[in-house]
């Protein structure tokens, strides 16, 4: 788009000139390229970065710590969010009952500490603050859920005036103040940052233009494994997640991060259970695909937040036959004409997507005529069983000098 509107004005200042002269309609030349200006990976170290394998959204659902943590830890998870519903009210039927304000934060006064538990763990290294923020409740408004990692303070949705589901009328009766109280999926967005969260679409799987009006957004849902399983019975969530994604890096912002999430559905016996009449049976298999792959200069929580404000991470769809054996990424490589994928088996399916198209395959895309008219390329990253690496967009647009790869 911008080496076309280059172009024009070349064009325009010729024929201003007044020569007539033959122009080629529309030359793509180096000059013309697109390039990347913002490179989610620049500051990885490849040879000595951590990888920290990262849960992001799951619900304790009024399991103890011992069976909710435990089996988390089992897993291999090196960071973990002890998540559940907040900032609202739900009535009953599995989520918390009554005013969800299960904030696990600071943990050692929120349960976290259980004594014999941190002493049993052998993978998690620390815990990542966050809940699933639920939203507003008034009947007839668009329920969004937040996802809000990092954020340490608890905020929460207006009350509703007209209570059609048992909830109480009006605000929390633990009474919260006033600037920890938001009134729309905007504003809740807003309080999230203000505080020192970051702002993560869950689960979209409405129409783009329910969400496209929303701004300040850090990140979006683009896999959950309860959508994931839910879609065997019927639907086609996870598609529309992927397609808003791109909808968002079109027409928001080219760096929206996308994650990877279990929901419900990981390795803890969650007895939470939505109706779906021929979802395949629940299994050790099925369960916990829905993860992160953090890349890290140090195992600590600072680092961790470095990490993903870069968008230096991975969501990942993990196996039903074995788990933690996917695509490894070892290198991705930016110069002014390509971006190089390399893995450790160099056999994986790639896939470049730009504006919601594909339009590069294998793992070199080159940056010329088929890039030349998008402002956003991503890539997955897919092996023999089905496995999936997810990398974050690469921004693009016409850069011709003080390249930084
Ligand atoms: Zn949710």
């Amino acid at each position: 788009m911008k080496a076309r509107l280059l172009c024009l004005v070349a064009s325009a200042l010729f024929l201003l000139g007044g020569t007539a002269a033959y122009l080629p309609a529309d030359p793509v030349d180096t000059l013309h390229a697109n390039q990347v200006t913002r490179n989610p990976y620049r500051a990885v170290h490849w040879e000595t970065t951590e990888r920290i394998t990262w849960q992001t959204h799951d619900h304790e659902d009024g399991q103890s710590p011992t069976d909710f943590v435990g089996p988390n830890d089992t897993a291999g998870y090196e960071a973990f969010t002890w998540a559940h519903y907040s900032g609202g009210y739900a009535a009953a039927g599995g989520a918390c009952v009554g005013w969800c304000s299960s904030r696990r934060w600071p943990a050692e006064s929120n349960g976290v500490d259980d004594a014999p538990l941190i002493s049993s763990l052998t993978n998690i290294d620390y815990y990542v603050p966050g809940a699933e923020e639920i939203g507003l409740l008034e009947s007839g408004s668009v329920i969004t859920h937040l996802f809000s990692p990092f954020l340490t303070t608890y905020i929460e949705g207006e009350g509703c005036s007209t209570c059609d589901e048992g909830e109480p009328v009006g605000q929390n009766p633990d009474g919260i103040p006033a600037n920890q109280i938001y009134d729309s999926t905007q504003a809740a967005v807003d309080m999230i940052a203000t505080f020192g969260g970051i702002p993560v679409l869950n689960h979209p799987t409405g129409s783009f233009g329910t969400y496209s009006s929303l701004t300040g957004m850090g990140g979006i849902e683009i896999y959950n494994n309860l959508f994931s399983l839910n879609d065997d019975c019927s639907g086609t969530a996870i598609a529309t997640m992927q397609a808003n994604w791109d909808e968002f890096l079109e027409n928001v912002s080219p760096s929206i991060w996308g994650y990877s999430a279990n929901d419900h559905f990981g390795p803890s016996t969650d007895p939470f259970v939505q109706s779906c009449g021929t979802r395949p049976e629940l299994t050790a298999a099925n369960l916990d695909r829905g993860k992160m792959e953090v890349l890290t200069t140090a195992r600590t929580l600072a680092a961790h937040r470095i990490a993903i404000d870069r968008g230096a991470f991975f969501p990942i769809v993990d196996g039903q036959t074995s788990k933690g054996g996917g695509p490894s990424i070892t290198n991705i490589a930016v110069s002014p004409s390509s971006i190089i994928i390399t893995t450790s088996a160099d056999d994986e399916t790639v896939t470049w997507i730009g504006n919601g198209a594909t339009i590069g395959t294998g793992m070199t895309l080159t940056l010329g005529v088929a890039t030349d008219a998008v402002g956003y390329v991503r890539a997955n990253v897919v092996d023999a069983e089905g496995r999936i690496v997810y990398v974050q967009p690469f921004t693009l647009g016409v850069k011709q000098s003080s390249f930084i790869p």
